[in-house]
This record gives structure tokens, sequence and C-alpha cells, in this order.
């Protein structure tokens, strides 16, 4: 989880940093309604990425990493 060859990193172009967010959405027309599209989120981006998922009607969760990978449900 430490090692760099692990890290994850932030789904915001061109961004680098170590992710600490998970946004989970959903697009209906896309997925079933149960299904759930990860991004990964550095502090800095997690409310840009969140607002350009909510204003779309997409996010569905943000949660930390270390939350959703506690979380049985992927
Ligand atoms: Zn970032």
């Amino acid at each position: 989880m430490n090692s760099p060859d692990t890290a994850v990193i932030c789904s915001a172009k061109g961004c680098r940093a170590a992710a600490v967010w998970v946004l989970a959405w959903n697009n209906p027309k896309l997925h079933t309604p149960e299904r759930r599209k990860t991004w990964l989120a550095c502090e800095e981006h997690r409310e840009h990425l969140s607002n350009f998922l909510d204003l779309r009607g997409f996010l569905k969760d943000v949660v930390t990493l270390e939350e959703w990978e506690a979380s049985p449900h992927h």
C-alpha cells in the first residue's frame, strides 16, 4: 500500500498525486443501477471531480480509499 509501485493515483487529468478518496458513480444510461464506476481523487481534486459527477446526476458516494477498501461492495 505504501510502495510507489502500488500507489493509487488520482484520476484527475495530469495529476500524479496519491488518491485519498473514492468517488463511486453510475450513469443510468449506460449502467445497471447496482453498477458502480469509480474515480480516485487526491485531496485537491475531490471537489472538482465530485462536482463534475454530481452536476450530471451520476455521483452516488464519496468515501475515503481506506473505507472503500474495507467495504465488501467491490
Ligand atoms: Zn489530483
